[in-house]
């Protein structure tokens, strides 16, 4: 990578606590293939700083921060414009800061259409199943009816958040086919008729690998299934889907594309995606063999 010159841009990403991210990895890598004299940088923001990091961002001339928790909502009252997209979705991932104008998007809902279209289906005239009502949920609803999928059924546990998604969605799109059920319900018609289902919680992760978010007696070969988690790469969702002969495929190429129109954003410049890719593959691998680590270590001072 060149030096460090007066003429160096910086980008990096906000968050808190920001113990843990493969974006610097990525962008860095990304920079260094495309000879952008730029550096990405980890700035763990806490949430009652971030009027003043954002206004760190105008007065230092940062090129671009992404934005990861708990800030993507909070951020949005201190910008100057936000993307239509981050708008409907209620969240911003994506800084760019144009002389001091700064510009919120959500690169979520981008990254995870890209992805879907290139590794699954296409959305337009599927049925889609949303499993969860989060940040990540927000950006896929709102991306799938952007795409123009024909319906959307929402699967979450809590009543008052799936109906209250419900409602920010009708009040954004009109009219539009939009179901809420509960985890508890009979999923059987919804199965029916619902092709693409999207898992936007995050069971299948950490202490819950064994467990699937929804049975899948109900699946067959006619479904694609995404799953937005990407540790670990087969979910138990993934394999028992793929066994009923869906197709199914993991959160890793929503990773990659956020990342890879963030930079496209930031710089005008297409993203090197092979690169980025490996680099990604490389972080993921280099976390997997730290925890490893850790539980070794573990074993041997027990
Ligand atoms: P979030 O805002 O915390 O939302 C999680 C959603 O899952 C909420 O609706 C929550 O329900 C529901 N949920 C959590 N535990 C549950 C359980 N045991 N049973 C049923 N529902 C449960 O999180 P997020 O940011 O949307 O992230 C969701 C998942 O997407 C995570 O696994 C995350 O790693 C992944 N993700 C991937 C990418 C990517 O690039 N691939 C990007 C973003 C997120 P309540 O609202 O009732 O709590």
């Amino acid at each position: 990578m060149n030096e460090i010159t007066g003429q160096t841009r910086v980008l990096g990403i906000i968050g808190y606590p920001l113990i843990y991210t493969l974006s610097p990895n990525m962008h860095n890598a990304a920079l260094k293939e495309v000879a952008l004299d730029y550096r990405y940088l980890p700035f763990v923001v806490a949430p009652e700083h971030l009027a003043s990091a954002i206004a760190g961002i105008r007065a230092l001339g940062i090129a671009g921060v992404n934005v990861t928790m708990p800030h993507k909502e909070t951020v949005i009252e201190f910008l100057d414009e936000i993307s239509p997209e981050a708008r409907m979705i209620g969240a911003v991932n994506t800084i760019h800061n144009v002389d001091g104008h700064l510009k919120g998007y959500n690169t979520d809902a981008t990254g995870f259409i890209r992805s879907l279209r290139e590794e699954l289906v296409d959305p337009e005239g599927r049925h889609a199943i949303i499993l969860g009502v989060g940040g990540a949920a927000r950006a896929v609803a709102v991306a799938l009816i952007n795409e123009g999928v024909a319906s959307i059924t929402l699967l979450g546990r809590t009543v008052e958040k799936v109906e209250a998604f419900k409602v920010h969605l009708l009040g954004s799109f009109g009219q539009f086919s939009i179901k809420t059920l509960s985890f508890d319900d009979d999923l059987a018609d919804i199965f029916e008729v619902g092709d693409l289902v999207v898992n936007a919680t995050p069971i299948g992760m950490k202490d819950s690998t064994d467990l699937l978010p929804v049975p899948l007696e109900h699946v067959d070969s006619r479904h694609f299934i995404y799953d937005l988690i990407y540790t670990p790469s087969e979910t138990t969702l993934i394999t028992a889907a793929k066994d009923k002969g869906a197709k199914a495929v993991n959160g890793l190429g929503m990773l990659l594309y956020q990342a890879a129109t963030a930079f496209e954003i930031w710089t005008g410049t297409p993203a090197p995606i092979a690169i980025m890719r490996d680099a990604l593959l490389i972080g993921l691998e280099g976390g997997d063999r730290s925890k490893h680590a850790q539980k070794k270590d573990k074993r041997f001072s027990s």
